[in-house]
């Protein structure tokens, strides 16, 4: 019998406002001392009553748009019960039968192959506080700075087929998330988090089998890691005819690639969940609802598109750009300058800007990796660098150089290239003594090309260019040396 996976996902994030869900403490776990950034609302003292944050909201419905979900006129919150040391209050504010957002669906491209992800729903909820338990320590400890934080959930239904599917839909779902600059999304520090549910079926037949879920995967290969796992396993349970008859949970274990067994998930009634007394539900207009989607920005898999047609670009560097919402911006705005460029003045065709292009989309991958540190540098400095280089005033050798300078002074390249004294050097005459130098400290080198290996040339370049410290222009130095030497 052929067995087909039955997969769906349960993502959290981490929304990066500024305060937290439900009171005004800053939300900035993890950047200060634990327990510093704390309040009677966020520790569950009696009496005091939970504010909900706006904007949090707000982001959580525009999450939705952007994931096509149908957004709610009528939503509330609910008291969700349990007890735990990291959860004061002995329940979470969360959303049950009512959430910011409903039924949607989210496009990807796996192999080729377009599919459409159902979404179930998007929530918003607080985080609970953070546990650590100190190696061979008898105590545990809890910091509370993550304790009422806001948390977004995103439910899929079980449309997905494979680990692949998975992984390719979390990376999707991340870069809306930061496209949205709703949350930062890593995973590695938990503004991100993922528990997958996986069930197998026979092939081919639409019921389903009761589900594993696999809690914490704190990584996209974690989570394509554990799946497969959990196919194989499954797949040899079915094989035994003791295929997973009650739904369980388990934990995925990344050293040594398994999964484990934990303990039994509670059923929906062991929350008691009843609509939160101390929060009214909230209305909202089909305007109100109309002006989030009308707001969204442009999603990244339409500008991924959009930049491989207008730019020209390979898939692989528009996406490494729109994985950085600033840098992408950073990109267009230089591109759009050097759009400008194409006229009389500079004497630039549409034909030589295209290049130039290329050259800043490679130039802004390699150099800068955080646009925080090349904040002086505006796009049409950056642009005019790019002019220069290609014209061969400078060399592509000396571009970090240059960008640090500008970035430091925020000075346009003309000048930095000057006060550095970066220019590249061409000319014949100036040349001409490094060249020499070159030729007399290596006659077996010489002998070579002469001998015809001209790969050796290379070699004699490079020692000019060492020479020149990295300011000659390689081109001309190739044609003069081999030029001198075959005389
Ligand atoms: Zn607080």
């Amino acid at each position: 019998m052929e067995l087909e996976p039955v997969i769906g996902l349960e993502i959290h994030f981490q929304l990066k406002t500024k305060s937290k869900m439900f009171c005004r403490c800053k939300n900035i776990f993890g950047d200060v001392p634990p327990n510093s950034a704390i309040c009677p609302i966020c520790l569950g003292h009696p009496g005091t009553l939970p504010v909900p944050n706006k904007l949090a909201i707000e982001w959580t419905q525009r999450m939705g748009a952007a994931l096509n979900c149908e957004l709610a006129t009528v939503s509330k919150f609910d008291r969700k019960h349990y007890f735990y040391p990291d959860l004061p209050k002995g329940y979470q504010i969360s959303q049950f039968d009512q959430p910011l957002c409903g039924a949607g669906g989210l496009e990807i491209t796996v192999a080729g192959q377009r599919t459409t992800v159902g979404i179930t729903r998007l929530h918003l909820e607080e985080d609970a506080a953070k546990n650590t338990h100190p190696e061979g320590a008898k105590y545990s400890l809890i910091d509370f700075n993550r304790a009422g934080t806001p948390l977004m959930e995103i439910v899929t239904e079980p449309t997905l087929t494979s680990p692949l599917q998975a992984k390719i839909f979390l990376q999707e779902i991340q870069r809306i998330a930061r496209t949205l600059m709703v949350s930062d999304a890593d995973m590695e520090k938990g503004q991100m988090r993922c528990d997958a549910n996986i069930s197998l079926r026979p092939a081919g037949s639409t019921g389903l089998h009761p589900k594993t879920e696999i809690k914490n995967l704190n990584s996209f290969k974690f989570v394509a890691q554990a799946l497969t796992y959990e196919i194989k396993r499954q797949t040899e349970a079915w094989k035994q005819g003791v295929a997973p008859e009650t739904q369980s949970t388990r934990g995925f274990n990344s050293k040594e690639g398994v999964t484990t067994e934990q303990r039994s998930k509670e059923e929906a009634a062991d929350y008691r969940y009843f609509p939160e007394p101390d929060i009214p539900p909230f209305e909202f207009t089909d305007q109100q609802l109309g002006t989030v989607r009308a707001n969204l920005p442009e999603l990244p898999l339409k500008k991924l598109t959009r930049f491989m047609r207008e730019y020209d670009i390979s898939e692989q560097g528009a996406a490494q750009l729109i994985a950085n919402p600033g840098l992408a911006s950073f990109f267009e705005a230089t591109a759009s300058e050097l759009a400008q460029l194409d006229n009389e003045e500079t004497e630039l065709t549409a034909k030589e800007v295209a290049p130039l292009v290329k050259l800043s989309l490679n130039t802004i991958l390699r150099q800068v990796s955080d646009l925080a540190d090349y904040q002086k540098i505006t796009p049409a400095n950056f642009a005019e660098l790019m002019v220069l280089v290609h014209q061969g005033r400078v060399n592509q050798g000396t571009i970090a150089h240059i960008l640090q300078e500008m970035a430091r002074t925020g000075g346009d390249p003309d000048h930095v290239i000057n006060t550095l004294g970066a220019a590249q050097v061409s000319n014949e005459a100036d040349l001409a003594e490094h060249i020499a130098a070159a030729i007399t400290a290596n006659p077996e080198v010489v002998d070579k090309i002469k001998a015809g290996k001209e790969a050796a040339l290379q070699y004699l370049v490079g020692q000019v260019m060492a020479r020149t410290k990295g300011k000659a222009n390689p081109k001309i130095v190739a044609t003069l040396l081999s030029k001198k030497i075959k005389l």
